[in-house]
């Protein structure tokens, strides 16, 4: 059998743990003995981050600037446990923060739906995808507990002297306040990021905003949004037959519950750390959610949601069996693959990526699953396989 051909590389990030032991497995069985795999292969392995003086995550970054797609592996994000363990430099920042501040990006995650593993919310038939806004709010606030009565204001002064003001509260006695921002350019990106997506997956846009009591605020985040969408991707919305849709909050929170799924959700960034839980966990499981940044500029990295499975790693190293679920790491690289294809106009690539997945899936759907899914699936009598013949079994289905 012929190897599919590449004609341009994707960027490989090696990261940590178990998901690299995954990361292994997953490239020998399952990619090279089809694709004739061309990557451009950098280590974020916690250990060759240090000696790089994390250099290397930049250079990934900068590589996913030149060629538009990358598959990334999870990766240890240092404290101070990490810093022993590995006798570290520096305790460097979270990969995944250092290439989203280089790619500008918004983290789209989605939950992959399998026969056997059911969504809690039983009309959800299909998935629904979370665009978080990963800028300011409530994560870049600014705060103070009054301890006595007094007034507190906004005040703005403007870089020519110019001054503005608005009294927050007249405080009586005790309370707290905050201050948050937003910016613009942020707000942009992060419309112009869904917008992308939703053209890329050819799936609706919903985004709920507090807009009738925030009307400065959140009213703001909700003309950011029509604007760009009016100027920039009205005609090419109309074309692929896809829809924005902007509501109340907690109209689109209503409407999610009765939904059947199959659009991508925006939420602004508190919205989206909660309800990005609520929603992976009513469709069952971290391990079987997909992770992709997608920036402004049109780059792609795809990941795992889920991080290294540590606890899994030390029985590895220990040379006992583990039952790790590689099904999302799976579809990052089937997710990526599919892209480059797609940039490529490579037919082969993009029909191994749709085959791959269905393997992936046809495995889980016979029964034969990770303990994870095990606990979890409406499938009666699975037989749980370790990480290895998890993945031996999806070569058998992909070769058949
Ligand atoms: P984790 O790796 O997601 O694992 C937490 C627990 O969830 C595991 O102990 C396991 O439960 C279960 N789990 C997660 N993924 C699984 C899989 N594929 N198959 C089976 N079970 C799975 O989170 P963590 O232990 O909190 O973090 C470990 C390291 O990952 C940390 O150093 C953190 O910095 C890093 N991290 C990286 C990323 C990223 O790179 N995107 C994201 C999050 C965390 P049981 O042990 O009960 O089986
Ligand atoms: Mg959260």
């Amino acid at each position: 059998m012929s190897k599919i051909q590449m004609t341009t590389p994707l960027v490989e990030m090696d990261g940590d743990e178990m998901t690299r032991v995954l990361w292994k497995m997953i490239k020998e069985e399952l990619l090279l003995p089809f694709i004739d795999l061309k990557t451009e292969y950098y280590d974020l392995g916690l250990k060759h981050r240090d000696e790089t003086d994390d250099q290397v995550t930049i250079d990934a970054a900068e590589a996913t600037k030149k060629y538009k797609v990358a598959v990334k592996c999870a990766t240890i994000t240092p404290n101070q446990a990490r810093m022993e363990e590995y006798s570290l430099k520096n305790m460097y920042k979270s990969p995944n923060g250092t290439i989203r501040a280089l790619l500008d990006g918004t983290v789209f995650r989605t939950p992959i739906v399998v026969k056997g593993i059911e969504p809690c919310v039983r009309n959800w038939k299909k998935p629904i995808t979370l665009a978080r806004h990963a800028y300011g709010d409530v994560y870049k606030n600014t705060e103070m507990f009054i301890d006595k009565p007094g007034k507190v204001e906004l005040v703005y002064t403007g870089e020519d002297g110019t001054e503005k003001r608005e009294l927050v509260h007249q405080f009586q006695g005790k309370g707290v306040v905050g201050g948050m921002h937003n910016l613009e350019t942020s707000i942009e990106s992060f419309a112009r990021s869904c917008f992308n997506y939703a053209l890329s997956l050819k799936q609706d846009v919903w985004f709920g905003a507090k807009d009738t009591i925030s009307k400065t605020y959140d009213g703001y985040f909700k003309k950011v949004f029509e604007e760009v969408y009016e100027n920039e991707y009205k005609e090419k919305f109309q074309e692929a037959g896809i829809t924005y849709f902007y509501s109340l909050i907690d109209d689109i929170v209503a409407r999610v519950m009765k939904a059947e799924g199959g659009f991508i959700w925006a939420c602004k960034n508190y919205d989206g750390d909660v309800m990005s839980d609520m929603v992976s966990s009513a469709f069952g499981s971290l391990a079987m959610m997909t992770s992709v940044l997608v920036s402004p500029k049109g780059y792609f990295e795809y990941e795992a949601a889920h991080g290294t499975v540590q606890r899994h790693y030390y029985r590895h190293l220990k040379g006992e069996e583990t039952s790790t679920n590689s099904v999302a790491t799976i579809f990052a690289w089937s997710g990526a693959l599919r892209k480059r294809g797609e940039l490529d106009g490579n037919q082969e690539l993009m029909s191994f990526a749709d085959k791959l997945e269905k393997a992936t899936l046809s495995v889980i759907e016979s029964g034969k699953m990770t303990k994870d899914l095990a606990l979890i699936t409406t499938l009666e009598n699975p037989v749980v396989l370790n990480s290895q013949e998890f993945i031996g079994e999806i070569r058998k289905a992909l070769e058949a």
